[in-house]
Order: C-alpha cells, then structure tokens, then sequence
C-alpha cells in the first residue's frame, strides 16, 4: 500500500541564520518547504532608532515561556529573542570566520569534553565566501594578522572611519599592535537599495532602513518570492518520530491557540542554541540515539568583558556607528599571560549602549542618572568562549508546561574562570591607553574611566542574552594578571 504523501518536502524550525540558509538551498533546489517560527516580523521604520527599541527591552524579547535558570544567571527567568530572522534581526552585523588553527584539536579549549571538529578549515572555506555572498559581507583582507586563507575578495566594500574608531586604532597602532577593519554584514555600496547611514542603533537593533543584511531583511523576501511558505507567531511543541525519523511536528499559532500537525519527507531543526535543544528533550528523542544523554548538556556562552571609556563631550557627537575595529594580536595567546594557556579570544569595539537599557535595568534614580555619562562612553569587548562541561546542561521540567504544552527548559550553568583572565588582560590593554587624544572640539580631554556599565553588557548562551556579571572598571581596580595597582606596569601586547 503506498504510504500518504507528506504535506511538504521540507519543515524548517525556525528562521534564524541557520533555517533561512538552509531555506535558501532547499527552495532554490525546487523543494516544497514550510518554516516555522515561534515569534513574528519586526516592523521597520523610525521607531527603531528609540533607545527602548533595542532587542532585550523589545516585544521580541519574550519572557512568554521564560526559561528557569538555576544556576550560572542574574535572573531566575530568562527569555528569548523570538523573531522572524530570529537573533539576525538585532545582531552586531560582525562576520568573522574561524581560523585555520580554531579547527586544530586544542585541550585549552575543548576541556575534558573531547570534541572535534569532523572537517578542517579547508573544507569550510568554499561555505565560507557563500555565506558571505548570500550576506553581503563588507570587509578589507589583509589586515588582521589571524586572518585565514581567502579564496576571494569580501563582496562588499566598508564605509570610512568614524573619528572615535580612527582614535581606537591610532592608539592601538601605537602599542605596536594591528587593528583591522571588522568584516560587517552591512551594506555600504549597493546603491539599488537602502545604504548604511551610520547611525548609533545597531548592534542590538533591528535596522530602520534595512541597511543591515540580517535574514528577515535580505534573504526571506526573496525565498517567499520563489514559493516558501513562511508561518510567523507559530511554535512547534513536539517532533514527532517514526521508525527511527522524524516525519512531523505539533504545532500551535500563538495568536489563535488552533493546534495543528505537518508533515514531510525532512525535518530541519534550526531552533537556536537553546530552543533546538529545548524541543529535542521535550518530544523525549533521547532514549533514540546511544549519544542521546548528550543532548542539552557541554551548554556554553561567551566569557566577556568589556572595558569603556568615557569622553566628556559626546564620541561622534553621540551618533555614528562605532563598532569598526577588531584587535586579533591576542587572539592564539600571549607571553604575557602565563595562565590561561592558549587562545585569549577577539578584541572588539562596541558601541554606547542603548540608553533605553541602561535606564529599565538599572533602580530608578541611578538609571535615570547614568544614561546621559553613557552616551558619552565608547567600548572595547574581549570575548573568548568558556570551556564546554559535561555538566553544564539544560533538561525539562515537565510539570510546568507553558500554555502551548512544551515543558519548561530549566538551565545550570557554571563557568570555567578561563574568561576572567580574558578580561583582565583587555583591562590592562585599555588602561594602558586610556590618555589617548580626543580630536575637537578643544574642551576635550582624555578618556577617563567610568564606572563600568558591563552590568548591562549582554552575555550570551547560545543565541539569547541572559546574565549579567558586574566587572571592576580599569580605573577602579589594579591588574590581577601582573599584580599592578596601576595598571601600566603590564606586560605589554607584542611590538
Ligand atoms: C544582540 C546580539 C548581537 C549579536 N552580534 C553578533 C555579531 O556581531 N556577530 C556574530 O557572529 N554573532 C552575533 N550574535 C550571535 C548571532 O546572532 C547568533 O549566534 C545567530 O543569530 C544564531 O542563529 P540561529 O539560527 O542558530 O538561532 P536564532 O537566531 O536564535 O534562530 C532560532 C529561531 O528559532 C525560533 N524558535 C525557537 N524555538 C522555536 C519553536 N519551538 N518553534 C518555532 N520556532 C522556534 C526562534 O524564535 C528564532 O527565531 C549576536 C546575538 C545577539 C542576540
Ligand atoms: S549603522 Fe547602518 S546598518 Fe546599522 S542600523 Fe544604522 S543604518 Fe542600519
């Protein structure tokens, strides 16, 4: 007897970078496909410059069905980016590749765990220029002293320098190091639509012009065009399996509350580091595969710090986009720092951050008189991944369901103190060059360090912002990696 036929091809969960690609090859190849997404499409316009527009404040940070940390988190509750484009949509836009030696097995970084990469940079470059074809990836090769081997040019061409990145860099050049032009998937040159501006609301907002290259924007109109059919506000619940595969999802339309079930031929799941790993445990497929015990643990997230400065008048009169340079001469490790071992991670600008966030997560008054010294601060992010551990996981508790039936994700989360060392070697950097020059007006004067706003800095798990750690600022600690009261006693970053 034949079997039914599925109602598609191809079900996609979620809309991310990792669904909208594989969407992209799967109707470009002429499958029928449905994606599925839990949260809907940002609308674009002005209102996306208002500092409350930036994602964890938003309607797209949903704490509908919060995630229950209990340990490792500021907050017992978390929520999620869900969007259509997921993270994409408020994303920082920075491009970078891994380099050669990221795919070299390294203790240092994969800890006890054991893993591996199954194929060496070599394989993943032709994916690589795709990727960054489909993106439109804006980049200068050459500078940065880490960076792997090309097989072509960026597609897209960078803007200029905003003054306060000319400073970064100048001063960076000083110390003998090499600050690069961070590859952005932004568009600066394609002239047939809407060009960067410049403006000081982008990482963590979505683009009022679409000037960012994030999915919702620049890939899915494209795929609906050619057939895709794209379900917003629609959570899937359960995969359901068959004879060892998955031939269908539960689903539920967040909107109406209608249930309703799909089938096909391949199920991809690409719901964020979290959710993928959320609806796994929740349809039970663990008892399936002997690496089934596997699934929700070895969780990671960044280790970060970030170091500002404070100006007394406005960086770039408080507006141009200031997330330009990269710093990779720590990037495989450092003489300097004796423990950890190895890779020290990226150095990266950031920008001001949204005052909209300092003041609905800071108490009342302190918010209130923080925010305007915020505006005033620029930023260097030092980020390095913590080590994966077999115990830092995720699993269900079924006895606390949301109101589509998916049992709450509950997180334990310890991290390894790798990251700590990171950032205090990016705070010994930074303070070192704290007096570098403010170009006019001539009421400038050199940086000062400011009470450090890392408190609202976004850690991430995965894809989703989740906890704060406060950090000492430079100015207000010595340097615990060579025992400085001052700081400029450190050991200097490589002539
Ligand atoms: C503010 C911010 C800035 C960042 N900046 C950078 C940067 O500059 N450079 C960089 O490389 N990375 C950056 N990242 C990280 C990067 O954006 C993410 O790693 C990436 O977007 C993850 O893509 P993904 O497809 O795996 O997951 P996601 O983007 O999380 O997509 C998963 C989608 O699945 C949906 N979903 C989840 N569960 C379900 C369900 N049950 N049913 C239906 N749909 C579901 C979600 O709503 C979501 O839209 C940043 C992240 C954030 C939040
Ligand atoms: S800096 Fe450019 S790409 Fe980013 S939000 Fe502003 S206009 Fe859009």
């Amino acid at each position: 007897m034949p079997l039914s036929q599925p109602d598609y091809d191809a079900i996609i969960i979620g809309s991310g970078f990792g669904g909208s690609v594989v969407a992209r090859s799967l109707v470009l190849a002429g499958y029928r496909v449905l994606q599925l997404e839990r949260g809907g499409w940002v609308s674009r316009g002005p209102h996306n410059w208002d500092s409350g527009a930036t994602v964890e404040i938003s309607l797209f940070y949903s704490l509908e069905s919060p995630y229950r940390v209990l340990s490792g988190g500021h907050q017992k509750a978390m929520g999620a980016v869900w969007a259509v484009g997921g993270a994409s949509v408020f994303y920082g836009a920075v491009s970078l590749r891994f380099r050669e030696r990221d795919f070299h097995p390294d203790a240092a970084i994969t800890g006890d765990s054991g893993a591996r990469w199954p194929y060496d940079y070599a394989e993943l470059e032709p994916y690589y220029t795709r990727a960054e074809a489909i993106l439109g990836v804006a980049g200068e090769a050459g500078a940065d002293p880490t960076e792997p081997q090309r097989s072509s040019d960026y597609p897209g061409r960078l803007n200029s320098l905003s003054p306060v990145s000319e400073m970064i860099g100048k001063a960076a050049q000083e110390m003998g190091l090499s600050p690069f032009r961070l590859p952005l998937a932004i568009n600066y040159d394609d002239r047939e639509r809407a060009e960067c501006i410049g403006c000081n609301t982008c990482d963590t907002f979505a683009c009022a012009i679409e000037a960012k290259n994030d999915v919702a924007a620049h890939v899915l109109p494209a795929l609906i065009h050619r057939g895709l059919e794209l379900r917003d506000n629609v959570v899937v619940t359960r995969l359901s399996e068959s004879q060892g595969r998955i031939t269908a999802v539960e689903c539920c339309d967040r909107r109406t509350g209608d249930r309703f079930r799909k089938t096909a031929r391949l199920v991809v799941l690409s719901a964020g580091a979290l959710g993928s790993a959320h609806l796994l445990l929740a349809s039970d497929l663990t008892r399936l595969n002997p690496g089934g015990h596997t699934i929700g643990r070895y969780l990671m997230r960044h280790c970060s710090a970030i170091a500002f400065g404070y100006f007394r008048n406005l960086p770039n009169g408080g507006s141009d986009f200031h997330k330009q340079l990269g710093i990779h001469d720590l990037y495989f490790g450092h003489p300097s720092v004796k423990k950890p071992t190895g890779k020290l991670g990226s150095i990266q600008q950031v920008q001001t951050p949204p005052v909209g966030l300092v003041r609905a997560r800071l108490p009342r008054p302190l918010g209130r008189l923080l925010s305007p010294a915020v505006q005033r601060a620029t930023g260097l992010l030092v980020m390095a991944e913590d080590q994966p551990r077999y115990e830092n996981r995720l699993t269900v508790d079924r006895g606390r369901p949301d109101r589509f039936g998916l049992p709450q994700l509950v997180i334990r989360f310890r991290p390894v103190t790798a990251g700590a060392i990171v950032g205090r070697g990016g705070r010994c950097w930074w303070r070192r060059k704290r007096s570098f020059e403010e170009p006019a007006p001539p009421s400038a004067t050199s940086t000062e360090s400011a009470p450090s706003p890392t408190h609202w800095a976004r850690y991430e798990w995965g894809t989703t912002p989740v906890s704060q750690r406060s950090i000492p600022t430079a100015g207000s600690v010595g340097c615990r990696t060579c025992s400085s009261s001052t700081g400029v006693s450190c050991r200097q970053p490589p002539a």
